[in-house]
């Protein structure tokens, strides 16, 4: 094949790819690898889950999924360092980790860290509860876990405190918020449902799946 041949050759592959409209290079931000999170509280217990929802239960980015472990404490998916959001309610937590990934623990009592103090995957964060320091509802003890990138909007501010949950979960969600679909903690897969609150949690190591809301051992 001579070279202008060739050159023709991927202009017109080009062409197929791009739907037949030649686009000129465009810089593509190299994608950033998922993070490597374990669940957020201890494994070797059972745990119900309601499922994988929206951060406001009701419309955007399902970046959450909720937790209610029987031994009750939230602990941190990853090693990181934590930045406490408060209100005038009180304070719930956030981690913040390597490439821009934060984690966010919401309806935590009895918080045990402090902002700014660097923790390990598995460090207590604080009791599962119903705690609404920035609002919401809750019903029933547990934590809703979120999954955020910061580095996806740098004109966020990594500072949620006095932002009450209603814009949180709107805004700040559609921003950065990271959907929990196909992301891996500790030995589950999550996938969200069509619905708010379901979904499956799927065993890496042999697709044992979980439908949720359910209760599993992990
Ligand atoms: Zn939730």
């Amino acid at each position: 094949m001579s070279g202008n041949r060739r050159s023709t050759w991927l202009l017109a592959a080009a062409a197929l790819l791009s739907g037949g409209l030649l686009l000129a290079p465009v810089a593509v931000a190299a994608p950033v690898a998922d993070p490597v999170l374990g669940l957020p509280f201890a494994t070797g217990q059972q745990t119900y889950s309601a499922g994988v929802h929206s951060d406001n239960g009701q419309s955007g980015v399902k970046n959450a999924i909720d937790f209610s472990p029987s031994d009750g404490i939230a602990r941190s998916a990853a090693a990181g360092t934590v930045r406490m959001q408060s209100c005038s309610g009180g304070d719930w937590v956030t981690v913040d980790h390597s490439d821009g990934w934060r984690t966010g623990y919401y309806h935590l009592e009895d918080i045990q860290v402090q902002d700014g103090q660097e923790v390990a995957a598995g460090t207590p964060l604080g009791r599962t509860g119903n705690a609404l320091p920035c609002g919401g509802s809750s019903s029933g003890a547990h934590v809703h876990f979120t999954l955020w990138q910061l580095n996806a909007a740098p004109s966020t501010a990594a500072d949620w405190s006095g932002l009450s949950y209603e814009e949180v979960s709107t805004r700040v969600a559609a921003e950065v918020g990271v959907p929990v679909d196909g992301k891996v903690f500790g030995a589950w897969r999550i996938r969200a449902g069509a619905q708010q609150y379901s979904g499956r949690a799927e065993r890496v190591s042999d697709g044992f799946s979980v439908t949720l809301p359910g209760r599993f051992r992990v």
